[in-house]
């Protein structure tokens, strides 16, 4: 493992109610005592509805809060149930999660995203950007087709590396409890990082995270991967102990 920052990115999807503050208060605490010489950065990606008091409670350099979504739309309008970065912005959010698998589902697509994208970083969202092949795709083996046609239509030469941080999550990854292997990991995240070198045609790189099926058990095997600069945590950062532990256990 490398002393470069690092990133544990919580996704709590459809989960927490202002309660739930307690799990980030926790994890604020812990960090304040471990995390003394901001060797990582923590950013909870919490529903829209807790981010305005979330942000205005958490008192913390190194955590953050962001959203899980944003619409594209500019200006506001007849856009039914749609929030954009400004408003995002306007509450505190950091950052956003763009291109999640959950929501390709719904029918988001590569061109849908970049409009995304592009709004998020016009207001200073930075952007959490999942990329990821599904299961037939790998068997297939079109694993880095897919990877590659993703960040060529999403990202360009204007995007900015310091202002996007890549998720790889492959989808049959995703709440699955399956892990990709250590050395097809280290030649994914190697080759995402030359093509964003390409794509955006700067010599910094953007950071390049791996989400999926991430717990305190498994934690080991990703701290030994030092192309990795972090992890995109769904279902177990949801509980303040799982996710510390995932913390503990990747520095141990
Ligand atoms: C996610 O949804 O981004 C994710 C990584 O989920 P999980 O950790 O539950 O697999």
């Amino acid at each position: 493992m490398t002393n470069k920052l690092k990133y544990f990115i919580a996704n709590w999807k459809m989960f927490g109610d202002l309660k739930s503050y307690k799990i980030i208060a926790n994890v604020n605490k812990f960090n304040n005592k471990y995390n003394k010489i901001d060797n990582y950065k923590i950013v909870f990606c919490v529903p829209n509805t807790l981010i305005h008091i979330f942000s205005r409670k958490l008192k913390s350099k190194t955590i953050l809060i962001g959203a899980q979504n944003s619409t594209h739309h500019k200006e506001s309008g007849p856009y039914t149930g749609s929030v954009n970065p400004t408003m995002l912005k306007a509450v505190g959010a950091k950052f956003v999660i763009l291109g999640h698998y959950e929501n390709r589902c719904e029918g988001e697509t590569n061109e849908l995203i970049k409009k995304k994208l592009i709004e998020s970083h016009r207001k200073n969202l930075k952007v959490i950007l999942c990329i990821g092949e599904s299961l037939n795709q790998k068997k297939q083996k079109k694993t880095y087709q897919v990877i590659k046609n993703q960040l060529r239509k999403i990202l360009d030469k204007k995007t900015k590396p310091e202002n996007i941080i890549l998720a790889y999550e492959p989808i049959w990854c995703i709440g699955t409890n399956n892990l990709p292997k250590e050395i097809e990991l280290r030649k994914i995240i190697t080759f995402i990082k030359i093509e964003c070198k390409k794509i955006l045609k700067s010599k910094k790189l953007p950071k390049v995270l791996y989400g999926g099926s991430v717990n305190p058990r498994n934690i080991h095997l990703f701290s030994k991967i030092t192309q990795l600069d972090g992890l995109l945590v769904g279902g177990a950062s949801r509980s303040s102990k799982e996710f510390i532990d995932i913390i503990k256990n990747y520095y141990k």
